[in-house]
């Protein structure tokens, strides 16, 4: 018997109601069965229950096999809550956040030819989020540890070795950050004797930054701390065609959750324009970390297919479709190759 998968779904914010439910949509054609749990988090839950992040939807991701997540709205400046996706990921310990970028079929971009995996420690450094205010001046520490250090470089090895790639790349600034960054490019170094059949380099945070502009393709797996994580892979988004196409993983050694790396858009919201290829890529990923490895192939390739065809993409791609005709079309496109 074909086993059910109880997915905890958090729609979020802004845009995320949209482009959950147009995943969930195309989900229906992918031929696994799913049982969904709406949760809530984020500026929605904070304003309902004055929790951004409730304890029951702690209690429902935990107890189902995977988390499919909208992205959540944060207010900015001292004085409002903690993110809820960066307090999901601490307390569920999701120390990898694992962000893919190619090129699609169809879909504008900077460059051509890009394959490559940024793999962002997701728990400790500045998102720590350990600040104070002290008079007219404001303090952050910056939290790296040998552990933290450590299993995030084996994930980001493990990864090229599981996928074939070649290279993992260190991305830091030890030069200047001597302390936090020296130890994490120090503990990366020792790490990569251990995996002799991958080649391990390194490189400043800036550098890469301007090697991603310029010639992604020499990039394979990057490994890094989580800010510079965060910035890197909004910019290697931006280079393989926009924040509406790039998904992402949060795992960690028990939970897991999928999301789009953009966040809430708001002045999008209501207007069901978005583009939903982003989370449901990462629904792509779910379905891989679940093992439904052949349904996660047929979701991508149909996914592939409408983006290729170009009739029925949003505006950010330069069409005028809207969310939910995007997630029909993707359904349509998995229907018709099951039919012989
Ligand atoms: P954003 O990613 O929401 O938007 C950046 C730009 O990209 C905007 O122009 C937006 O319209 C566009 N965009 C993003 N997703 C799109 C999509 N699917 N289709 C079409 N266009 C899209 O970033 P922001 O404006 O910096 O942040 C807005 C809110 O989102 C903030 O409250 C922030 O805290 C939150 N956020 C949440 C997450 C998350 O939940 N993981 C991540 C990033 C930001």
């Amino acid at each position: 018997m074909t086993k059910t998968y109880r997915i905890a779904v958090i729609a979020g914010d802004g845009i995320g109601p949209e482009i959950t439910e147009a995943t969930i949509l195309a989900l229906g054609e992918v031929g696994v069965p799913f049982e969904f749990t709406k949760v809530a988090a984020g500026l929605g839950a904070w304003e309902k229950y004055g929790n951004q992040l409730p304890q029951e939807t702690l209690d429902v991701i935990k107890s189902s096999s995977a988390c499919l997540k909208g992205p959540t709205q944060t207010p900015p400046g001292p004085g409002s809550f903690k993110s809820a996706t960066v307090t999901l990921r601490q307390i569920l310990d999701l120390y990898a956040n694992v962000r893919p970028f190619r090129n699609h079929p169809g879909v504008p971009s900077v460059h051509k030819g890009v394959d490559m995996v940024v793999v962002r420690e997701n728990t400790e450094g500045l998102y720590k989020g350990i600040e104070y205010g002290l008079g007219d001046s404001a303090l952050g520490i910056r939290v790296i540890t040998k552990k933290g250090s450590e299993r995030i470089a084996r994930f980001a090895f493990d990864l090229a070795r599981r996928e074939k790639r070649h290279r993992v790349t260190a991305v830091h600034k030890a030069n200047v950050l001597k302390e936090t960054c020296g130890l994490f490019r120090n503990v990366v170094a020792e790490v990569a004797k251990g995996y002799p059949g991958i080649q391990f380099d390194e490189m400043h945070i800036d550098a890469a930054a301007m090697r991603v502009a310029m010639k992604p393709q020499d990039l394979d797996v990057i490994v890094t701390t989580n800010l510079f994580g965060d910035v890197l892979s909004d910019e290697v988004a931006g280079v393989v065609g926009g924040l509406g196409i790039a998904p992402s993983a949060n795992v960690g050694d028990r939970y897991a959750f999928f999301e789009a790396i953009h966040g809430s858009a708001p002045k999008h919201a209501g207007k069901w324009d978005a583009n939903p290829t982003a989370i449901m890529l990462s629904a792509a990923m779910m379905l891989r970390y679940l093992g439904e490895i052949g349904a996660a192939a047929r979701f991508e390739s149909a996914i592939d297919r409408v983006l290729d065809e170009g009739k029925t993409v949003t505006r950010d791609l330069g069409g005028s479709a809207g969310t939910m005709d995007f997630a029909r079309a993707v359904a349509g496109a998995m229907k018709a190759a099951k039919s012989p």
